[in-house]
């Protein structure tokens, strides 16, 4: 019994001691947390970023989705997406009912720099789907197409292979982390 008794003694003085390691141990996985959003290597050049509808079908709510998502990156950060006729960053939709994906981006680069970006949606998987929940594909895509890599946060650029983002969050516009990620890049 004294035993155990001098054993709490004991213990009761560890706090102070593990209070301290905790903090020294915390503090590196609270950063990263912090600054969940990763990015892929590649920018554009300037932060005036043109966009435009490529090849596809964009008929009904994939269409619709479409400018609100480029848009949505505008807003309290450093780079500013406009509609044009031409541009590197293009949107494009295509159609498979086997590769499993909502969507899709795919650049090239030059110097760490991107020379052309292809944001993509599967009509196959998305059309069917409410406005604002193919818009969120739409933001992820472009948000590749910014630089933007997958998030452990929950925000537009959560990883793929899972709606959960929009569908359990109701997420369809870029969160805090998200524009984090691109006000580090640019
Ligand atoms: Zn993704």
């Amino acid at each position: 019994m004294n035993t155990a008794s001098t054993t709490r003694h004991r213990r009761g003085k560890l706090p102070l001691v593990v209070a301290l390691s905790l903090a020294l141990v915390m503090a590196p996985v609270l950063l990263p947390s912090a600054l969940a959003y990763t990015h892929h290597g590649a920018r554009w050049q300037g932060t005036n970023i043109s966009w435009a509808e490529g090849g596809g079908d964009f008929s009904g709510n994939v269409g619709s989705a479409l400018g609100p998502a480029a848009s949505s990156w505008n807003p309290n950060t450093d780079v500013t997406l406009t509609k044009s006729t031409v541009a590197s960053l293009t949107a494009v939709t295509y159609y498979s009912a086997t590769d499993g994906l909502n969507g899709k981006a795919q650049w090239t680069t030059s110097n760490g720099y991107f020379t052309g970006c292809y944001a993509s949606v599967n009509r196959s998987n998305v059309a069917s789907w409410a406005v604002n929940k193919i818009r969120a594909v739409w933001t992820h895509e472009f948000g590749h197409c910014l630089g933007l890599g997958h998030t452990t946060s929950i925000a537009i650029m959560t990883g793929s292979g899972t709606n959960v983002q929009y569908d359990a969050y109701g997420i369809y516009t870029p969160q805090t982390d998200d524009r984090n990620g691109i006000n580090a890049r640019y």
